[in-house]
C-alpha cells in the first residue's frame, strides 16, 4: 500500500519515515507531495488539530491515497504560547526563526523560558470523509543559544526536561523520536496503521 505524508518540510517528512519504517517493511511505501507533484495544503485553522485534519482530507481527496497530516509547533510560555500554530510561518528560514525567538526572548527571565513542541496528526481515508487523530507533546524550556546538529528547525534551541543539559538537536534521530511530539503522536496511531496496512481497513 501507498501512504501519502502530507507534507513539504523534508525534515518532518524525514522524520516520518524514521518513525515509520519498522512498520511500513518492504511491502508499502510513505510517498511525498512533491513525489507525487502536489501543492502544499493551507493551514488556515488557529488549532493543530483543525490544520493537520485539513492537509490530511485535502491531500487525500487529491491523490486518492490514505494520507497522513502533520501540524505541528513550538509553544514558548513566556511568548503566550507562540509562535504555536504559527511556528513555520515566524520568520523565512529555520536559521531566522530561531534568531527571531531568541531574540523574542531576551526580555524573558531564565524561569520564564518554559516551552513545549506539539503534533496533531490525522490519517485521512482516500475519499477524505473518515478521518482519525493523535497528539503528542513534550515539554522543556528553550537554551540560550543554539547547540547540535541533528534534527530541524528550532531543535537546537529546544532542551527536553527528559534528557537533561541536551537540545533536541543534541540527541540521536532514535533518541529524539522516543521522546517528541512526533514521535509520540504516530506511536499512538500505530496500532491503527498496522491495521490499516495489514487489512487495508484500519
Ligand atoms: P507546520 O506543521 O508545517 O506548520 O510546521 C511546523 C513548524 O514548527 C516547522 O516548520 C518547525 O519550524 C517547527 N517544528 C515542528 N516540529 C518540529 C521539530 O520536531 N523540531 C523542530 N521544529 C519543529
Amino acid at each position: 500500500m501507498k501512504l501519502l505524508v502530507a507534507t513539504s518540510n523534508e525534515g518532518k517528512l524525514a522524520e516520518v519515515r524514521e518513525i515509520l519504517g519498522s512498520l511500513l517493511g518492504a511491502t508499502h511505501e510513505l510517498v511525498s507531495l512533491a513525489d507525487l507533484a502536489l501543492p502544499a495544503p493551507d493551514e488556515p485553522y488557529a488549532t493543530f488539530h483543525e490544520n493537520a485534519a485539513q492537509k490530511a482530507t485535502v491531500s487525500a481527496q487529491a491523490s486518492g491515497l490514505w494520507t497522513l497530516g502533520d501540524d505541528s509547533g513550538l509553544c514558548v510560555d513566556g511568548l503566550g504560547g507562540g509562535p504555536g500554530v504559527h511556528s513555520a510561518r515566524y520568520a523565512a528560514t529555520d536559521e531566522l526563526r530561531r534568531t527571531r525567538l531568541l531574540r523574542a526572548l531576551n526580555a524573558v527571565r531564565i524561569g520564564r523560558r518554559g516551552a513545549h513542541f506539539v503534533c496533531a496528526v490525522a490519517l485521512a481515508a482516500p475519499d477524505g470523509r473518515r478521518l482519525f487523530r493523535a497528539e503528542g507533546r513534550v515539554d522543556g524550556s528553550i537554551a540560550q543559544g543554539p547547540r547540535g546538529m541533528g534534527g530541524f528547525g528550532y531543535d537546537p534551541l529546544f532542551l527536553p526536561d527528559e534528557a537533561p543539559g541536551r537540545t533536541l538537536a543534541e540527541l540521536s534521530s532514535a533518541e529524539k523520536h522516543k521522546l517528541s511530539h512526533r514521535g509520540r503522536a504516530l506511536e499512538r496511531l500505530k496500532p491503527l496503521l498496522r491495521q490499516l496496512l495489514e487489512k487495508g481497513e484500519p
